[in-house]
C-alpha cells in the first residue's frame, strides 16, 4: 500500500456505492475523503431487494449485524401472470435457500440501508465525509490526483474513485461515452401503509406480476409497516426523468390491459413518482491512471435483476481487497477491473434480457415462459442463481 503515500483516497459520491467503498477501505486501514454533491447524505424513501451476495458484502464491510437488523426476510420470490392473476411459479427463500447460499434474501428500506452505512462511516476516524462538494473533474500526475470541485476547491488524494452514479462526471473523463441509453421503460414508485395494501395480497414475498409490456412489484418493508409498490411499463418514453410526481390516472395508462386484481394494486398507491429508466452497454474502460469507477458510474443497469446496489457493494469489497493486497496502484486497479467487469457486465445484460423475455412478453412467448418456469422447482432456481448469489466481490 506504499503507493497510497500520505494522501487519502478520494471518493466522489455518497450513495450506497461510495459509502460502502469508504467503509471497505477503512476496514483495511486506508483513509478516504468522500465528496458528495448534495447538501445532505441520504436516499429516496423506497425499497430495495438484497440477494445473499449483498449480505456477504455487508459482513466484509463490518455492518452485517446492523444490516440484518433492519431487513424484512421474505419467504418467496413469487411470479404472477398479470393477465390471469394466477401464480406462474415461486422460489422458496426459507431454510434450504439460506443453507445453500449462506445468507438470506431480504428487502429493506433504502433510507435504512443508507443510514446503516452512513452511521458506520461517521463512526470511523479514517473517513472524512464532505457534503456540497460536487466533483466536476480531476487532474493527475505521477504521484497524486486532484479533484476539482464545483465550489472552486481542489482536493488532492492518492486515488479517485468515481462512485457518482448514472450521470457520473468522472465517467465522462474516464470513458467519455456520452449520455446513458434511455430504455423507453417507465417506472412508478409508491410506498403505502400496510393496512392500505389489499388484504389478500399482503404476502411475505417479493411479488412480480408479469404482463405484456408491463410488470408490477410489491413487497413489505420496515418491519411490515409499509408496502413498496414499483410498477413499470414499456411505453417508449424518449427522455430520462427522475422522481417526477404523477397522477394515479397517468400511472394506470400503461396497465389498462391487465387483470382487475393487478390493477387494484395500482389503485391503492398514492403520491406516485416517475422514473424513465436508463442503462448502458458494458464498457470495460473503468480505469484511468489513478482514477477508477464503481457502482452505477461503472455499470448502470435496469433494476430487473434487483442487483444494482448489490453489485456496488461487491465492487467496494473487491476494490478494498485489491488496494490492500497490491504494492502498486496500477496493478491493484487493473485487478479490480478485471475481477469486476465480467460479472457486472453479465448482470447488466441479463437485466435487459429478463425484462424482455420474462417480465414483458405477450402471446405465445408468454405462454412458453409460463410453461418453462412452472416446470422448475426451487432447487432448479437455486442452481440457476448460484453464480450470482454464491458470489462475492472477490470472485464467484
Ligand atoms: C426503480 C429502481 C429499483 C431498484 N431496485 C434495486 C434492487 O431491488 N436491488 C438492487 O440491488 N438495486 C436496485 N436498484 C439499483 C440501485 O438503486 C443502484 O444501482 C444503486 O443505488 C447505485 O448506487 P451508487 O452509489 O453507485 O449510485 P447512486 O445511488 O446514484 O449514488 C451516487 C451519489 O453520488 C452523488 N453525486 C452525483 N454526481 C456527483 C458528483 N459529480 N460529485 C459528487 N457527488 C456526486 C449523488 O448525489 C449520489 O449521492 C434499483 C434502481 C431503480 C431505479
Amino acid at each position: 500500500m506504499g503507493f497510497l503515500g500520505t494522501h487519502p483516497v478520494l471518493i466522489a459520491g455518497g450513495g450506497i456505492g461510495g459509502l460502502a467503498a469508504a467503509l471497505g477501505l477503512a476496514q483495511k486501514g486506508i483513509s478516504s475523503v468522500l465528496l458528495e454533491k448534495a447538501s445532505t447524505l441520504g436516499e429516496i424513501g423506497a425499497g430495495i431487494q438484497l440477494g445473499p451476495n449483498a449480505f456477504h458484502a455487508f459482513d466484509y464491510l463490518g455492518v452485517g449485524e446492523a444490516a440484518r437488523g433492519m431487513a424484512v426476510y421474505i419467504d418467496q420470490l413469487r411470479l404472477m401472470d398479470a393477465l390471469t392473476a394466477e401464480e406462474i411459479t415461486h422460489v422458496d427463500l426459507r431454510d434450504a435457500f439460506r443453507a445453500r447460499f449462506g445468507n438470506p434474501y431480504a428487502v429493506v428500506h433504502r433510507g435504512d440501508l443508507h443510514g446503516v452505512l452512513l452511521k458506520a462511516c461517521q463512526n470511523h476516524d479514517l473517513i472524512d465525509l464532505r457534503v456540497s462538494s460536487e466533483v466536476l473533474g480531476y487532474d493527475q500526475d505521477a504521484s497524486s490526483v486532484t479533484a476539482r470541485l464545483g465550489n472552486g476547491e481542489r482536493v488532492t488524494g492518492s486515488l479517485l474513485i468515481g462512485a457518482d452514479g448514472l450521470w457520473s462526471n468522472i465517467r465522462n473523463t474516464v470513458i467519455g461515452d456520452g449520455r446513458p441509453r434511455v430504455s423507453g421503460h417507465t417506472t412508478y414508485r409508491s410506498v403505502i401503509p400496510t393496512d392500505e395494501m389489499p388484504e389478500d395480497l399482503r404476502w411475505n414475498a417479493a411479488t412480480l406480476w408479469a404482463g405484456p409490456k408491463c410488470h408490477i412489484v410489491h413487497y413489505p418493508l420496515s418491519g411490515w409497516k409499509v408496502f413498496n409498490l414499483v410498477v413499470t411499463c414499456h411505453n417508449d418514453a424518449p427522455e430520462p426523468v427522475a422522481g417526477k410526481p404523477v397522477s394515479d390516472e397517468e400511472v394506470m395508462q400503461g396497465f389498462a390491459h391487465v387483470h382487475a386484481r393487478a390493477q387494484n394494486i395500482i389503485r391503492h398507491g398514492r403520491n406516485w413518482r416517475l422514473w424513465v429508466l436508463c442503462d448502458r452497454d458494458p464498457n470495460e474502460r473503468w480505469v484511468d491512471g489513478r482514477v477508477a469507477l464503481l457502482g452505477d458510474a461503472a455499470h448502470p443497469m435496469l433494476q430487473y435483476f434487483a442487483q444494482g446496489a448489490c453489485m456496488a457493494l461487491e465492487d467496494a469489497v473487491c476494490l478494498s481487497h485489491m488496494l490492500s493486497t497490491h504494492e502498486d496502484h496500477a496493478l491493484a486497479l487493473q485487478h479490480y477491473r478485471a475481477q469486476r467487469f465480467p460479472r457486472t457486465a453479465r448482470v447488466q445484460l441479463l437485466s435487459r434480457a429478463i425484462g424482455e423475455h420474462i417480465y414483458h412478453p405477450s402471446g405465445e412467448h408468454a405462454r412458453l415462459r409460463n410453461a418453462i418456469m412452472r416446470a422448475k422447482s426451487s432447487e432448479d432456481y437455486y442452481g440457476d442463481l448460484a453464480w450470482l448469489y454464491g458470489g462475492t466481490g472477490l470472485g464467484s
